[in-house]
């Protein structure tokens, strides 16, 4: 492409709306004598934009269009980038269509991530082009990367070597660098630069911005596995070698080294072929960054990151070498599951049970079960690594569906920790506080023994819910059902679900009494409050989203917590995912029962799993670690399961229940969600939705009922909830009944397949 073609395209990219020149518009000069004998392909783009289906245009046989290509093609009079998903050569009656405008040189999207795609929008009843758009992330790495340039040596004596030009030349073999930093580097004027390169003793080299990424060392080994992990890691490293689909549960207590199980997989997989790429997906950002250090560690190269929080250079770059096959071992968050990557073997999905693999916002999926559907269009392997898996992934293992491998005990001397209920209405805490004396006893023995204690409390802030004492005015969220969180050290009011804040008020808005307010119950500022006064001197820290907010700061903290720095941690659920603390002895569940209130499908599972995963952070190393877990439901299964660590009694008394009632996996469910700026419009559209909704055999529809969060900035919700037998095609059900519903322009409606969230 020349240089006018292509800054036309990048403001096109940019802009997405230039105006459409005149006539028809070849990247190839309409004089050419060969395109009078030329033929004309119909050609289908399917573009990053909620449109119902790909778009067609014509275009010259010899352009070479394929599948896959990147091009730039008008909609009415923007020009907008696409993914040519169809080609048909020689179709005369491509004539009357529109022509293409422009064929980007970036390397095109695979056959298998448009099959992905295709098959993802039918899943998920989306328009194909909102998938399409989570795999072209980086419309930047369409074009080839910037260069700069340099200086190198080239060998050439000079004909005359001053003194100047000596330092010159000894400066450039140091490192190449451009001639303005190598002229200040030597103390020299620019002229005696440029002087050496005109003689041909000094050369310009054009250095990519984004150079390929080092290999992964597959040369190294990994740790001295014990018998039991190198069983697993055998059982797991055939599954790689033979090829083809397949889904292994690596299913081990925290600490039992899945991690070094599932790398050797990964150093199988790189091996089986020279471009062979794996891709490893973890639940938070923040922990990318200590499974990178392990990652280097064990290929003497840091993986390719992938997720929301990488910078633009870097995301152009990771994409041209994930789609060109060369970025070889990739290490993201769910989004990364969508790249293009040329020829993927293995995925690898920690913490397989994480809940934030759901995205729950735009496009809505289940990287877990979308990465079980990939593979097996792509024929690669997975494996899904746990303490506490999935009801579903447990389900299928136990039917035989997935391998279920088996990591029994923790590596080395470490034991899993003494487990206890602490009855809240038994051993209650003093009036107005959150820690029953039993858990502060805990915390003191283990400050007494040097060692470090950890409060878990999944809440943030201070206090989540403001109340005034003169008038009962609850600070509420603007235009949205949810009270505002009191956070006491940034003074402010804070909804967690919109985002939206104030400073606390002096006076209360309502009836005007000033210093009225009161807080009431505890987030984890307010934990930390109440520790630092059982323990003054102690050193003591809050871990959640608001106190560590980037990826630096996690590691701040974690080194700290690691070097002993600090005494007590009170946490949210960030610390329940995967960090390794070795001298953390004791764990105080402050609230067991806060995830099992609003009950959804999956209360008793999901905190089973964190409660679980918490209490497995004491004790990882060679001292024996203590849980105490308050409860006002000690009786309650997930309690008593959780008291004698009995995850498959628990889970069975789960999947007895799922299967009673038919819900997942035993069943299917989605959820449809409609919300219209007011009530009256919620109300008759989700109406009309019901009266239009097919009958299917087989298929359960349950609503329209107004959501429990009824009004989201200023939109008022109703849902549905469809619940199905398995064989039935809930997505077919959902496209057939969208297309019946003609609504008011101002309703949205939302469909979340497999829902997580019933808010
Ligand atoms: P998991 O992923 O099951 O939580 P990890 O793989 O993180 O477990 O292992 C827990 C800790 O034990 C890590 O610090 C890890 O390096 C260490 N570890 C596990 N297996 C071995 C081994 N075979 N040799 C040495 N250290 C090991």
């Amino acid at each position: 492409m020349n240089s006018t073609a292509r800054r036309r395209a990048m403001d096109a990219l940019k802009r997405q709306r230039a105006p459409a020149p005149a006539g028809p518009l070849f990247a190839v000069e309409e004089d050419d004598a060969e395109f009078e004998h030329d033929t004309l392909d119909k050609v289908s783009v399917l573009f990053p934009l909620p449109l119902p289906e790909p778009f067609d245009y014509r275009a010259a046989t010899s352009l070479g269009i394929e599948p896959g290509m990147h091009v730039i093609a008008p909609i009415g009079s923007r020009l907008v980038r696409g993914v040519v998903w169809d080609v048909q050569r020689n179709n005369p009656a491509a004539a009357n269509l529109k022509a293409i405008e422009e064929v980007l040189p970036g390397p095109p999207v695979p056959e298998i991530s448009r099959i992905f795609v295709d098959w993802a929008a039918k899943y998920l009843v989306r328009p194909p082009g909102d998938l399409i758009r989570m795999v072209v992330r980086s419309p930047e790495a369409l074009f080839p990367p910037p260069t700069y340039t340099v200086l190198a040596p080239t060998g050439e004596t000079p004909p005359k070597l001053t003194e100047a030009r000596t330092r010159v030349l000894e400066e450039a073999a140091k490192e190449q660098v451009n001639a303005a930093e190598l002229s200040r580097r030597a103390e020299t004027s620019s002229a005696v630069v440029k002087g050496l390169v005109d003689c041909g003793a000094l050369v310009k080299l054009e250095i990519s911005e984004d150079p390929p990424y080092p290999a992964p060392d597959l040369s190294r080994t990994g740790k001295d596995l014990s018998d039991i992990q190198l069983a697993a890691a055998e059982e797991v490293c055939a599954s790689v070698r033979a090829g083809g689909f397949h889904v292994a549960l690596l299913d081990g207590v925290t600490g039992s080294g899945k991690t070094e199980v599932y790398l050797e997989a990964v150093a199988e997989a790189l091996k089986l072929e020279p471009d062979a790429q794996v891709l490893v997906l973890l639940p938070e950002i923040a922990l990318t960054q200590a499974a990178m250090g392990r990652f280097k560690a064990r290929f003497g190269v840091t993986p390719v990151e992938w997720h929301s929080a990488i910078p633009q250079k870097a995301r152009r770059r990771a994409w041209r070498e994930i789609t060109a096959g060369r970025a070889r071992l990739i290490v993201g968050a769910r989004s990364a599951l969508f790249l293009p990557y040329k020829n993927l073997k293995l995925i690898v999905i920690d913490e397989e049970h994480d809940s934030s693999y759901k995205q729950e916002e735009g496009v809505i999926y289940q990287a877990r079960d979308l990465a079980v559907a990939r593979a097996k269009l792509g024929e690669c392997m997975v494996i899904l690594a746990s303490a506490t898996p999935s009801l579903e992934t447990l389900v299928n293992a136990q039917l035989g569906r997935y391998a279920h491998v088996k990591l029994a005990a923790r590596h080395g001397v470490a034991e899993l920790p003494d487990v206890e209920l602490v009855d809240l209405k038994e051993a209650p805490p003093e009036k107005g506080k959150w820690l029953s004396p039993k858990l502060v006893r805990g915390a003191a023995e283990a400050l007494l023994r040097g060692e470090q204690s950890l409060f878990y409390m999944n809440r943030r802030g201070y206090a989540p819910l403001t109340l005034c004492r003169a008038c009962g005015h609850r600070m509420k969220s603007p235009e949205t059902e949810s009270w505002l969180v009191e956070h006491k050290y940034s003074g402010r009011l804070v909804c967690h679900l919109t985002g939206f804040s104030m400073p606390k008020p002096k006076a209360c808005p309502e009836c005007l009494t000033p210093d009225s307010f009161t807080s009431i119950g505890p987030g984890v500022e307010r934990i930390e409050e109440e520790v630092r006064e059982h323990f003054p001197e102690a050193r003591i820290e809050i871990f959640s989203s608001d106190t560590t907010p980037n990826g630096d700061a996690v590691r701040d903290l974690v080194a700290r917590m690691e070097n002993n720095e600090i005494d007590i941690l009170i946490g949210t659920q960030i610390v329940a995912k995967g960090h390794n603390f070795p001298n953390l002895t004791f764990v105080g569940v402050v609230d067991a029962d806060l995830g099992l209130k609003g009950g959804d499908l999956r209360a008793g599972e999901r905190t089973f799993q964190l409660v679980s995963q918490v209490a497995g952070r004491a004790g990882r190393h060679e001292k024996k670690g203590r849980a105490l877990i308050q409860t006002y439901a000690p009786h309650e299964p997930v309690m008593q399961a959780l008291a004698a660590q009995d995850r498959d009694a628990f889970f069975a008394a789960e999947i007895a229940e799922r299967e009673a009632a038919g819900m997942p996996p035993y069943g299917r469910l989605a959820a449809v969600i409609v919300s219209a700026p007011n009530e009256q419009l919620a109300n008759e559209a989700s109406k009309t939705m019901g009266e239009k909704a097919p009958i299917v055999e087989g298929l359960d529809l349950w609503g329209p009922a107004p959501a429990p969060l009824s009004v989201i900035r200023g939109m008022h919700r109703r849902r549905f909830l469809i619940r199905a037998n398995r064989g039935v095609d809930v997505s077919a059900f959902l496209a057939a009944w969208a297309s019946r519903v003609k609504l008011h322009s101002a309703v949205r409606v939302q469909i979340d397949v497999d829902p997580y969230s019933f808010l």
